[in-house]
């Protein structure tokens, strides 16, 4: 039986994960690696809210997230599965004579963001003696857990949806995780990986596990330190929203820890096609019916159903920021004018530029756009 009783917490007890359902109060088992709650099928999430200390983190010239160990939900004596992830550039930018910030999370070991939560979640799929897990994603989020289990020794399986870029595909297949093709819409991939989880394998979601949203946080962290100070807004795609989650309890840490005053404006971006979370945000519940899973070149944000919807639209009202939904011709025309800055991203990241000519003129100063996944491993579009 899978256990974590030889490791230990910060304070010398024995482990105990930090997670709570955040339907019956369940708390994640010792033993095992359920990916939803055991006892009512609920996510399972943070019992408190992540923690920002300045101190440890202060560690100048290491290029890791780990840095900010602190704030992750793993016991200290496990050592931390990284590929150099993070302390990505922040680029200014002047647009309609505005200076903007890129942060360029294309530029992670394995071109996307997601690296920050791979790098938490394998370390925790360690910790609690896993050797074998499976996984679902259109592509970014598989490539990165693959590079992660590599670089610990984890075998994984990743479930893609068939219409994933073929670059995504053949650097998952590079890292040595089977690929696994899914025919139909992203849900249907969702539905196939369960399946799996049923008969008893780890499930490692980015989705549903909350383990990785600790590795977002650093993303605020990083943001905070390189403006020295709070970004007023900041703009990022949604698709299951771990990064805007993550950005959101990252700028509370730093607030709650007396680094910041205030956190900035969230301002969450989805592709018209396919835009459940812009839906209810501008139409309320009733919005919903006019949302659907229509093809967009932003393949990483194509979610019906984000699993912590409530969350997301919770931490976009409480800091002041809005939803906004972008067709396709403007998503490929950002895509386009970012990579004449010299910025190549895939389409997924060119949301953000998209909906900047939205926000430009009512959200406040400095504007911090988040650039997702790397250009080289995109479809042509
Ligand atoms: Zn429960």
């Amino acid at each position: 039986m899978r256990g974590l009783v030889k490791h230990m917490s910060a304070d010398g007890n024995s482990w105990e994960w930090p997670f709570r359902c955040t339907n019956c109060n369940q708390p994640f088992p010792t033993s095992g690696f359920p990916y939803r709650c055991e006892k009512c099928g609920g996510l399972y999430d943070y019992q408190d809210p992540i923690s920002f200390d300045p101190v440890q983190s202060a560690r100048p010239g290491r290029r890791s997230i780990e840095r900010y160990r602190r704030s992750f939900p793993l016991p200290v004596n496990v050592d931390f599965v990284s590929l150099g992830e993070g302390d990505t550039p922040l680029l200014s930018h002047r647009i309609s004579s505005r200076e903007v910030f890129f942060k360029c999370e294309h530029l992670n070991p394995t071109g996307s963001f997601k690296d920050r939560g791979s790098a938490v979640l394998v370390t925790a799929l360690i910790a609690a003696g896993i050797k074998e897990a499976v996984e679902d994603s259109s592509g970014n989020a598989g490539a990165s857990l693959s590079a992660y289990a590599a670089r610990a020794g984890i075998q994984v399986r990743i479930f893609v949806p068939e219409y994933a870029s073929g670059p995504k595909q053949s650097q998952i297949d590079a890292f040595g995780a089977q690929v696994v093709r899914i025919p139909g819409p992203r849900s249907a991939t969702a539905e196939a990986v369960q399946r799996e989880a049923e008969g008893g394998i780890a499930y490692a979601s980015h989705a549903y596990l909350p383990h990785g949203i600790a590795g977002m946080a650093t993303i605020a962290f990083e943001i905070e330190e390189q403006l020295q100070g709070a970004p007023g807004t900041v703009i990022t795609p949604v698709g299951q929203g771990t990064l805007l989650l993550g950005l959101h309890r990252g700028f509370r840490a730093l607030q709650s820890a007396g680094v910041i005053d205030r956190i900035p404006a969230l301002v969450g971006v989805q592709a018209s096609a396919c835009a459940p979370l812009w839906a209810i945000f501008s139409g309320g519940a009733s919005g919903l019916s006019v949302a659907s899973e229509g093809e967009t070149v932003a393949e990483g944000v194509r979610i019906i159903q984000p699993l912590r919807g409530d969350a997301i639209l919770q931490a976009v009202g409480e800091s002041g920021g809005r939803m906004i939904a972008v067709d396709e011709e403007n998503i490929l025309k950002g895509r386009d004018a970012l990579a004449r800055i010299g910025l190549y991203v895939e389409p997924t990241s060119a949301l953000v530029i998209a909906a900047l000519e939205d926000v430009l003129e009512s959200c406040p100063d400095p504007i911090v756009l988040i650039l997702t996944g790397s250009g080289f491993k995109a479809l042509e579009g």
